[in-house]
């Protein structure tokens, strides 16, 4: 009884991730690394806000026998989580990262990618086993114009909220997860300023490090969702959008809401939105 009052008032705000939450969640992560080319699944438990959630990781390149393909699964009610940890680098292929630096990734970078994308997706489903959301699915069916439908998201949008909360630990200075969702936002952009050279930068739009919208003078872009994962494309945008909003780092702050004031997805079709009004829509 006491358990579930406690829960009806915490469940009404916003949980706050603590260091603590950020410690646990790197280790995971690590784990993750470690068995990211294994043929098993392997568990971990590990805690987040007063949770012990039971991560089960695999990658189904390996593991065929996996129950979750191409996939990460939050099941709020047995508070688990199966993730295929291949998603990374179908993230990394879907984005083009590797085409986009104009040659292959050397191991380093490669593995840079590998990690902190696992480490958004894996924060994302503890958002929804912390927020006690139903089950969820990471690559959902969403497809289309309906990643922008506003009952669907509230609940990816919270997940995000959460992950955003739980990777911006205060006062660090590693803004290594954020640096993926700036080259995935750089990705994408470049693939509406530069069609015909995507993933290459063309003369419209200057090589360098960071999100670049200078060259677009104010004028709107216009992300498409025509890939063969839309519901990734708007997940991308959406921790964009939270980090323009939440992150307490003034230059990451600064690039990313500048990026999104400038950015528009097709609602309907047709019709072209600020993503903005399109993410908080009702
Ligand atoms: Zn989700």
């Amino acid at each position: 009884m006491l358990a579930s009052v406690i829960f009806c008032l915490s469940g009404s705000l916003t949980a706050k991730a603590g260091p603590q939450d950020y410690e646990a969640l790197r280790a995971l992560v690590g784990n993750a690394m470690k068995v990211i080319h294994s043929r098993t699944t392997h568990e971990f438990v590990a805690r987040f806000q007063g949770v012990d959630i039971s991560f089960n990781l695999y990658n189904s390149r390996f593991n065929p026998a996996a129950v979750y393909k191409h996939n990460c699964v939050a099941t709020p009610s047995d508070e688990v989580v199966d993730c295929d940890l291949g998603l990374a680098d179908e993230l990394i292929s879907e984005f083009k990262l590797a085409e986009m630096s104009g040659s292959q990734l050397d191991k380093e970078t490669l593995r840079y990618y590998q990690e902190y994308i696992i480490e958004w997706i894996l924060a994302h489903e503890i958002g929804h086993v912390v927020l006690r959301h139903g089950r969820s699915d990471f690559a959902d069916d969403i497809r289309g114009f309906a990643v922008f439908d506003a009952a669907a998201q509230q609940r990816e949008l919270s997940a995000d909220s959460f992950a955003v909360d739980l990777v911006a630990v205060p006062d660090s200075t590693d803004f290594s997860a954020f640096g993926v969702v700036l080259t995935i936002s750089n990705s994408l952009m470049r693939k509406s300023v530069c069609p015909e050279t995507y993933p290459k930068v063309c003369s419209r739009m200057p090589a360098g490090v960071g999100l670049i919208y200078d060259y677009a003078n104010g004028s709107p872009i216009k992300v498409g969702l025509s890939g063969s994962h839309p519901a990734y494309t708007a997940r991308f945008l959406r921790l964009l959008y939270l980090i323009g909003k939440d992150v307490d780092a003034p230059g990451l702050k600064e690039e990313a809401s500048g990026a999104i004031e400038l950015l528009q997805v097709e609602t309907n079709p047709g019709t072209w939105e600020p993503i903005k009004n399109a993410l908080l829509k009702k």
